[in-house]
């Protein structure tokens, strides 16, 4: 099979050198695409000028609709994608849950909100600020969406989470969105595409895909387009580096490598129901995508005089495997690639960590396997590595704290990250912990018995809660609710009469975002 690209309302092949799409179980070939020869120009021309008036022509609640339709195109294939997932990302069931399940769930919450959004193209800031002694003029905030297309480029873990949950907002925004996902495992992101193209749900130009290539994208970006990245830090500094997205002033965002840490509080002895659920979130965390997701658990912090008991508790057996057997519970890093990656990581790791515990994997054969493998550092004021090393696979490093303030400056040395959860019963070491913490995380889930069963877990980005993270996690923010859209719009000053801002007000969907 040779994946084919929609660009400017077409199926295209590329040129040029092909990436083989392989079964990281069995290493079978499964596809392949090239990324040349295509005229990218032209397929962001087509977007910008077909797809976007098209879409700016309907309100919110309209495109929530659309949004609602693709979702049930989606639903409709859902096991047919997690074969998919299976076949080139060797998803387990529960794998398959984040990523298809995720990716459809979030287009709905999405269509959700441009119900609630109404039957109005603008948004408003709810206050009205007079500008000098005369009440008669003032000012209104107004949020319009820009002009041009959205640019998403995508990570390998979330070919169908990572496309759809960036297209839901592009395109509630009423911007037209040329979608770039990973070429290792565009299989997925390729199949559900096609099928939404096919139902004919979206408007001409509304949405492309380029499922490999592409190197020349940022040299093409104008004024009025955006740009949404997810990947390593080394791309994504070479991308918003590029000269043209800095002449062009674009809207960047940056989702890119991150440390993230789970932290058991001062209070949490072993016999409390914050340690058990401590210990099945790591456990859960480790292993769930081979720990393939920018939000794992890289980070492990717990009372000095706690560590040997979470030590052995997190010494659990693992199945890796094939996950089409039955009891496997962890499939297979992506491809060879991802596995020389993950034991290059590891080795910077044990210049600061010992490893304490490895599962069995499968020996032999051409599966991806790497096992979950927890490390311990004693010694996590001296360590380097192990704060600052993404290892993209099964792998955390359990370190000790001393006491709250500890505890923080360590999760701060991570320099930015996407989550850290703590887990406490103790109210002023939660209070403490949840402010000291923000400012070096996007996201801080606290978590005591009473709600260990209703959070939905340190790893998974619920659309409501801001995705994204400072410092080497990129600096950037999606999701969020509302807060969301502002990405995709330019926030303006609108001067003018009262009459004439009331009007505005009135025709707007109120957005404090
Ligand atoms: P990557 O190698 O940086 O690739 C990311 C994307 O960029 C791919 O679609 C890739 O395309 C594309 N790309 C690479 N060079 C490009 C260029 N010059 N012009 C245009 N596109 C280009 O990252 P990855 O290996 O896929 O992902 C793993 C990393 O992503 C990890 O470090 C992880 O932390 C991070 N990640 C972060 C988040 C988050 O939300 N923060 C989520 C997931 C992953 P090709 O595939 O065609 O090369």
């Amino acid at each position: 099979m040779i994946l084919q690209h929609y660009l400017g309302g077409r199926w295209l092949d590329g040129t040029g050198a092909a990436t083989a799409l392989l079964d990281p179980v069995t290493g079978d070939e499964l596809a392949t695409v090239a990324g040349g020869g295509l005229d990218l120009a032209a397929a962001l021309d087509h977007a910008r000028r077909v797809g976007g008036p098209a879409l700016k022509a309907m309100t919110y609640a309209e495109r929530g609709a659309l949004l609602k339709a693709v979702a049930e195109v989606l639903t409709a294939n859902r096991d047919r994608y997690n074969d998919l997932s299976l076949q080139n990302s060797g998803a387990t069931a529960v794998d398959c849950a984040f990523d298809v399940d995720g990716g459809i769930g979030t287009l709905r919450y999405f269509a959700g909100l441009g119900k609630g959004l109404g039957d109005t193209r603008h948004l408003v800031e709810p206050d009205m600020e007079r500008l000098g002694r005369d009440e008669s003029f003032q000012t209104l905030h107004v949020w319009a969406p820009y002009g041009g297309v959205a640019i998403h480029i995508n990570a390998f873990n979330f070919p169908s989470w990572g496309l759809w949950g960036k297209v839901a907002v592009a395109l509630l925004s009423g911007m037209p969105v040329l979608a770039k996902p990973a070429a290792a495992t565009a299989l997925l992101s390729h199949a559900m595409v096609k099928d939404v193209i096919e139902a004919g749900v979206l408007p001409d130009g509304a949405l492309s895909l380029l499922c490999a290539g592409g190197r020349e994208l940022m040299d093409l970006v104008r004024p009025q387009d955006v740009v949404s990245f997810t990947g390593s830090a080394d791309t994504a500094r070479r991308l918003r580096a590029n000269a043209t997205v800095i002449a062009a002033g674009v809207p960047f965002n940056i989702e890119a490598d991150s440390l993230n840490a789970a932290v058991l509080g001062p209070d949490a002895g072993p016999e409390t129901e914050e340690f058990a659920a401590f210990v099945k979130e790591v456990l859960k965390e480790m292993t769930v995508k081979a720990g393939q997701k920018c939000t794992a658990i890289r980070r492990i912090l717990v009372p000095a005089d706690r560590l040997d008991a979470v030590q052995e508790a997190l010494t659990a057996k693992v199945v890796v495997g094939d996950p089409r057997q039955e009891g496997v519970r962890m499939g297979p890093l992506v491809n060879r690639a991802q596995v020389q990656a993950a034991e290059e990581g590891l080795a910077r790791l044990t210049q600061d960590a010992r490893v304490v515990f490895q599962s069995d994997v499968p020996r032999g054969g051409a599966g991806c396997f790497f096992p979950a493998t927890l490390l311990r550092c004693d010694d996590p004021d001296g360590a380097e590595a192990v704060h600052a090393h993404e290892v993209f696979g099964p792998v955390a490093t359990l370190m000790p704290y001393r006491d709250a303030h500890h505890a923080f400056a360590l999760v701060a040395r991570g320099e930015g990250s996407l989550v850290t959860s703590v887990f406490t019963a103790d109210a002023d070491f939660a209070a403490r912990a949840s402010v000291a913490l923000a400012a070096v995380n996007g996201r801080v889930a606290v978590v005591d018995g009473s709600v260990a069963k209703a959070n939905p877990g340190h790893g998974v980005v619920m659309p409501q809660c801001l995705h994204g993270g400072p410092g080497r996690a990129g600096g950037g923010e999606e999701m969020g609710g509302r807060r969301a859209l502002r990405f995709y719009h330019q926030r303006c000053a609108i001067q003018g009469s009262v009459a004439h801002l009331t009007r505005l007000k009135e025709t707007g969907a109120s957005f404090t975002g």
